[in-house]
This record gives C-alpha cells, structure tokens and sequence, in this order.
C-alpha cells in the first residue's frame, strides 16, 4: 500500500483504506517523531509500557490515554509544562538516523540542515481560546506552517471558493488560529485578501468601508460580527452584489449566498469547513483532512469509542504536526452527528466528516458549572437553549451571586435583545416559561438592552467567540467577581512578555 495516497488522494479514499493508512502513517509518526523528542509522551509510553511499534490498526489508538487540556496547565512542580509537549530534537539521533545520512551524502550536509531546522524549529506561537482557563501557548515550525498553509487552501476549495473571489478575514486580529489560519487560506488560494482584524482594529465603520471598496464574494469571521455588520450594511444602505451569504446578502441585492461554518482549535493547527449544500438541505458537515489527523468520537463519560453517526466528544491525534504535539487530544467539544465516513452528499467528496451541530463543552466543564441554584443543568443544552427563540436577537446568560456574597445563592440573568416591539411583559413571560420548560430552572431576571450593549457584553468584534454564558460568581478563594468580558489583550499580552 502506498502511504502517499493519504495526502495525493485526501478527497477520493474509502473508509477501510484510509484507516489502515492513516494507522500506518500514525505508528511511523510515533516511532520517529514523537517519541524520540517528545519529553511527555516518551515518559507517558514508558510508564504506560506501550510499543508505538506495535500499533498496527487506527483501534490500538485506545491504548494511549487521552491527553487534556488540564495536562497542559503549569503545576508548581512543572512551572512550564506546556515545554513538555514540544517537539525537542536531539542532535545525535538525527544525526544517525538512516535518512539523514543518506540525505546528506546525496544533498551535503548544509541542506539537511536546513531542512532539520524548518521542521524542528519554532517560528510561530498561537494561543488557545477559552472563557475561563489561561491560555496556553502552542508552537509552530515552518513545517507546520506549510501543513497549515497546504489545509487552508484544501478548505477554500471545500468552500467553493474561485481564484477571482475577492475576500475578507474580519476574524479579530490576534494570535489565535481563526485570523491567521483564514489570511493564509485566501493568500495561498490565491484570492484577494484583506485582513481587516474584525471590529477591534477598524470598528464597525472601517469594515463598512471596506465591505464598499472591495465589494468582496466572501466574508470570513465571528457569526454575530458578521450579522451585525451585514445588519449595519443593510440600515446604510451599503450594496455588495457579490456576497455569497444568504437571506441578509439578499438585502444587499446578492443572489446566491451560502453560509458555511468552519470548525477548528488552536491545538490541531487546522480548521474545517462544509461544503456549499443546497438552502433546503443539511449541511454536509466538516471535511477532515485524512493525512493530517485522526478524529475519534468518544462517549464522554465512559470515553469509549461511539459507533459511526452517533453523538459524542471530538478527539484529536495530528499525524504530521512538530513543535506543541497533543496525542488524543480531548476538545471537550461534543458534536451531536458524529463522524461519517461515506461520500458527502453534497460534493461526492469521500473523507471522514464530522456532522451536525458542536457545542462547547469544555470551557463549560472548566467553569465547574455542572449545578446552578441547586438542580443539574445540562450545559450543552443551555448554551443553544434560546438560539431559535423568537422577537429576539442576541442573548446572553449571566450567572452570579446575590450581593456578590460566594456563600449567597446562584442567581441567573438573562440579557436580551429584543428585535421587534413585543411588549415586555410578555416576552419576559414567554422567554421565562420557555427557559423553564427546556432546564427546569427560572431566571431570577431578564434585562433588554440595545444592540450596542449587548455586542459589549458578548466581546462581538472583540473577542474570538461571542460570549453567550458568562460566570461573574465570586469563589471563595478569590474575593472578587471575575471582570465581565475582559478584553484579550490584557489577558494576552503579560503572558506574551513572559515566554517572549
Ligand atoms: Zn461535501
């Protein structure tokens, strides 16, 4: 069998062939990049008396326990633990190592240097997302850099995208994947790109702006900043003929619009998209780059392997990535489709694909918020609980403690916007028996607020993910309230000056 048809065949391979290639491309990942400079999965095969040589089927991957983010979080006695999961060459075992010396004696020895060093080397650094934990900083090589280079330009063309396309990443700049992971896929496409960095470096209006010179087919970034600048387009009268966005782009007198999702996290260094579906059918979920990792669905109370098609958690193993390496990651992310493996009945595409809806578990997990005033609330459920509710627009769900006291009971606050003038009263009626009926709980209040101070409360514009749960309750150890919304930067920046 030819490994090399995983990555020159990515789009076309049946399910039986790309598992027992991809468990061959995995066993030589572990034996010859991962383990002999990996600190972390050197000591966790070790201990665990694992032999990467002897994983022959995609199955002996059960073997390896998960690895979480929590393992990636510095601990007094490992003040820098994420420099544990970095690929570390060692000059010696490369330098014995049969392919270098054949390479050398064919290319001189300069060349393999430089080639060593493009693939060990760190160039780049990203930082995870997430509402509550702090983020970690994840390492990229060149060679990494040209896997995600090589992704993006595969998920334009799941997109549909064509080279005279005109587009812009409104993503916030920073130094998470989504803005850098969309610049690189409109330029190595090779379409017009303007990196705009969403609202936190142009405003609202500077898009605006933007969206009139450019007249761009394509918008890349956060849903609700987009929603809202589409919405301020249409209130300003701003014409973009060409966008491919449906329903509101119609407002903008465009005719054929899709809105595709992506998915993607800072640990696997790629994303995926759908691919374009006909308006009156469901999506056909996001395409997995089979050469580039493994996805498995995982039951996430047992962790074991769920049958194809059925719910669970999305775990993660790259099969070509150096610099920061997780193994069997777990996303905490819960997709509620599953993963498929026949072809898309949309593209005819035949790759492994993740369908239906993924909700955030994991930073949920992370707040500890698996009881709120008392009653188990299932917090997958009530990050979509009012999504499709009707006279309102954005929503978030605020939990804190009467008077601030830690020791005082849970209170709950749902902030609205409302988006036709429905009395109050009776939306608060029907918002409450609604939340009710879906998590038996009642929200102690519901405040309306404009548009412009919902977008603040949610970071639109601001931050990578709009915020729709937001924890202000007081620990007991802390003291104080955590800040509502804080920007990143602050979050970011003194975090950058200490590794830097
Ligand atoms: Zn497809």
């Amino acid at each position: 069998m030819n490994p090399s048809r995983l990555q020159n065949r990515w789009q076309q391979l049946p399910e039986a062939e790309i598992r027992s290639l991809q468990a061959e491309k995995l066993r030589r990942y572990l034996c010859d990049v991962v383990l002999p400079f990996s600190p972390h999965y050197r000591e966790l095969f070790r201990k665990q008396n694992l032999d990467a040589g002897k994983f022959h089927t995609l199955d002996d991957l059960q073997r390896l326990p998960f690895t979480e983010k929590s393992d990636l979080l510095s601990t007094p006695e490992h003040p820098e633990r994420f420099k544990e999961f970095v690929l570390t060459p060692d000059r010696e075992t490369l330098a014995h190592r049969p392919g270098t010396i054949l390479r050398a004696a064919l290319h001189g020895r300069k060349q393999v240097e430089n080639e060593l060093t493009a693939e060990f080397r760190p160039v780049s650094m990203f930082f995870t997302t997430g509402r509550s934990a702090e983020p970690l900083p994840f390492l990229l090589t060149r060679h990494d850099l040209d896997n995600l280079t090589s992704a993006s330009r595969r998920l334009m063309e799941i997109c549909g995208a064509q080279p005279e396309f005109r587009m812009i990443n409104a993503f916030p700049f920073a130094p998470h994947l989504a803005f850098w992971f969309t610049h690189h896929a409109g330029i190595s496409f090779g379409v017009l790109t303007v990196s705009s960095g969403g609202g936190k470096v142009m405003g609202t209006e500077g898009n605006l702006r933007l969206i009139k010179k450019l007249n761009p087919d394509v918008i890349i970034g956060v849903p609700t900043f987009i929603y809202h600048l589409l919405h301020q387009a249409v209130e300003e009268n701003v014409r973009c003929e060409n966008l491919k966005l449906r329903e509101i782009a119609c407002e903008l007198g465009a005719q054929n619009a899709d809105v595709l999702a992506t998915y993607g996290f800072t640990e696997a260094k790629l994303a995926w998209a759908e691919c374009p579906f006909p308006h009156d059918q469901s999506p056909g979920g996001y395409h997995i780059y089979p050469d580039l990792a493994v996805i498995e669905i995982v039951d996430q109370k047992t962790g074991e392997i769920v049958p194809s098609n059925h719910p669970g958690e999305i775990v993660f193993t790259p099969l070509d990535a150096r610099g920061s390496v997780v193994l069997r990651y777990r996303t905490g992310d819960y997709i509620d489709g599953g993963l498929v493996y026949e072809p898309c009945p949309h593209c005819g595409r035949s790759m492994p694909r993740l369908i239906g809806k993924i909700s955030r578990a994991s930073e949920i997990r992370e707040m500890n918020l698996d009881k709120l005033k008392g009653t188990l609330v299932d917090f997958n459920q009530l990050e979509h609980v009012l999504d499709d509710a009707p006279h309102i627009g954005a929503w978030q769900l605020e939990l804190r403690k009467a008077n601030d006291d830690p020791l005082e009971l849970d209170e709950l606050i749902l902030h609205v916007q409302k988006t036709d003038d429905t009395k109050d009263r009776q939306l608060i009626r029907e918002l409450t028996e609604r939340f009710h009926r879906q998590t038996e709980i009642h929200p102690n209040g519901i405040l309306f607020h404009e548009a412009e101070e919902m977008r603040r409360l949610q970071g639109v514009g601001v931050l990578i993910k709009e915020q729709k749960i937001v924890d202000h309750r007081p620990r007991i150890n802390d003291g104080a309230a955590k800040n509502l919304s804080p920007p990143p930067e602050t979050k970011i920046k003194p975090e950058l000056a200490k590794i830097l």
